[in-house]
């Protein structure tokens, strides 16, 4: 074991939307800093694939395996890599709204009210979009909340085939609306991510070092268990122990509160930070349907996610819960998490007999249909004999199928009205499964009660003074929309406290 001779003022453990953007919060501060990243920088071919290679089973996978209720053993859709699962995302960068930062009864139960408020959040979503330069406009979504300052860039047009469909929901009375969209203007690389906009700056201050390959896999305490002394890791088979006097966790929402439990010692018999046992519990991921629209016309074979609808996020005139979200994902060559669902593959396949991927690719529109799931402590995240278990039942599954029926009615009409899409009134779909744990969530939940949360209001740990969480484990609730901006939005929030506690 190698003890690093150098202290450190800050640690902080992955490089994804979390740690990345934290990185970036910190480094001009002149603070030392070490960031460990157990990934690689990935190569930039593995990126934004548009091609059928997108389909080759399990390309974005972990190499490891978690294990479902049952004990079955499965490889999670998550990459381990500099920027972490920013790397594949679909970059619809989208605050949460007002009410979703407040109770809201749900069919099945009350999504609980969050200890900061959309108004805490606001200056630190504005810093978010301009940092990860996202275009985007305001106005037409309903839903909307409010704003202290235009998108930083204006959204880019709907590509060709959406244009008309845009038209044929407004004609429906939908409000669709440009999806706000990360973008770095690199012709190389387009989608704006944690490894552009957090490592990359991060990394022009010679304050912070960083290392990859570098897998946490302890945190340490001081003997009497109040502060975490600093971490283990194993880099290229060596052990290291680094030290400094604050840690930052930024690992996911599965890898973190395994990180928890697995370091639990004589003070902390159930896992750091754990003596609520909330430590991985309340998993979130929202449910996810997708829906394929076959046309008759040819569309290009990729073309970019563009269009939100929200009129139903908060319930219609005939049911009154929240439904969620649906967008439009792009050609179905890009979304890493649609190339996870063969159900809707096999039934495709057979609505266009010798249909190969690329005839679907080229006449097709994919949408996803996403609703919020409650917190519930039976879905969680577990350390048995070492090896990761997950537990994931979804909930408010009414509400979802209502959504999936409003927006296959939706599609139905529009193919009446036009000759662009196949009469077939049939529309394959099928929802994601487990091993898709892309919006995973909320398994270190941010609250002012010891009792029943894990993080106090500056996703500090109740036990631990200097042990902070930044990742998607602090949400106390889901909303029905992607996480990624409001952890970077986070991130950032977080990065000021830390910055006013190092003077
Ligand atoms: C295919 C896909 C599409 C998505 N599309 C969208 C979208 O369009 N909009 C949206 O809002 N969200 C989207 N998401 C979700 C979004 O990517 C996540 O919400 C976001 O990346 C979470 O940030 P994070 O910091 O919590 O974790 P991550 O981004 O997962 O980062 C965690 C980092 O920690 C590292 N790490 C983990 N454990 C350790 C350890 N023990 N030691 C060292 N390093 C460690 C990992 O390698 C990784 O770099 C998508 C996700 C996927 C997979």
């Amino acid at each position: 074991m190698i003890i690093d001779d150098q202290h450190y003022d800050v640690i902080i453990v992955g490089t994804g939307a979390g740690g990345g953007t934290l990185a970036q919060k910190l480094a001009p501060s002149g603070k030392r800093i070490l960031v460990l990243e157990r990934g690689e920088a990935m190569p930039l071919g593995d990126q934004n694939i548009n091609t059928v290679d997108i389909f080759q089973k399990q390309r974005y996978h972990a190499p490891e395996n978690w294990y479902d209720e049952a004990g079955e053993p499965f490889t999670p859709q998550t990459k381990y890599t500099l920027g972490g699962n920013t790397k594949i995302y679909g970059a619809v960068l989208q605050r949460l709204r007002e009410r979703d930062f407040e109770a809201v009864t749900l069919q099945t139960g009350v999504s609980p009210e969050w200890c900061v408020k959309y108004a805490d959040f606001e200056p630190y979503y504005t810093q978010a979009e301009a940092l990860y330069q996202v275009h985007g406009q305001a106005g037409s979504d309903p839903t909307d909340p409010p704003r202290s300052a235009p998108y930083p860039y204006p959204a880019a047009d709907h590509p060709g085939i959406m244009a008309p469909i845009l038209a044929d929901l407004v004609r429906q009375g939908c409000h669709p609306y440009a999806l706000p969209l990360s973008q770095s203007l690199r012709p190389e690389d387009p989608t704006g991510d944690a490894e552009i906009f957090g490592v990359e700056p991060a990394l022009k201050c010679a304050n912070l070092t960083l290392k990859t390959s570098a897998l946490v896999t302890l945190v340490l305490t001081n003997p009497a268990g109040t502060a975490a002394r600093g971490v283990q890791a194993t880099i290229h088979g060596q052990v290291y122990i680094f030290t400094a006097d604050l840690i930052v966790l930024a690992g996911g929402a599965v890898n973190s509160p395994v990180l928890l439990l697995k370091s639990a010692n004589e003070r902390h018999p159930q896992g750091l930070a754990n003596g609520s046992g909330q430590v991985g519990r309340n998993l979130m991921k929202l449910q996810m349907t997708s829906i394929v629209q076959v046309t008759t016309e040819a569309n290009p074979p990729a073309f970019s996610r563009s269009l939100g609808i929200n009129d139903y996020y908060w319930g219609d005139r005939q049911f009154a819960y929240p439904m969620g979200h649906i967008e439009n994902m792009g050609g179905v060559l890009q979304d890493a998490i649609f190339a996870e669902s063969p159900p809707v593959l096999s039934l495709v396949t057979r609505l266009m007999p010798n249909a190969g991927l690329q005839q679907l690719a080229t006449h097709s529109i994919a949408w996803w249909v996403m609703s919020e799931v409650l917190p519930d402590p039976a879905n969680r995240v577990e350390i048995k004999k070492d090896k990761i278990q997950l537990y994931f039942t979804p909930n408010n599954t009414e509400a979802h199928d209502r959504l999936v029926y409003r927006w296959l009615d939706s599609l139905k009409e529009m193919e009446k009205h036009g000759s662009r899409f196949t009469r077939s009134q049939i529309h394959p779909r099928g929802q994601t499964p487990l091993p898709v744990v892309a919006n995973q969530c909320g398994t270190c939940r941010m609250g002012t009660d010891p009792r029943t949360s894990v993080l106090d209001p500056h996703c500090r740990t109740h036990e631990l003074d200097n042990l902070y969480v930044v990742d998607s484990s602090f949400f106390p609730s889901s909303s029905s929309l992607g996480p990624a901006l409001t952890v970077i939005a986070n991130a950032l929030r977080v990065g000021d406290h830390l910055l006013q506690r190092l003077g």
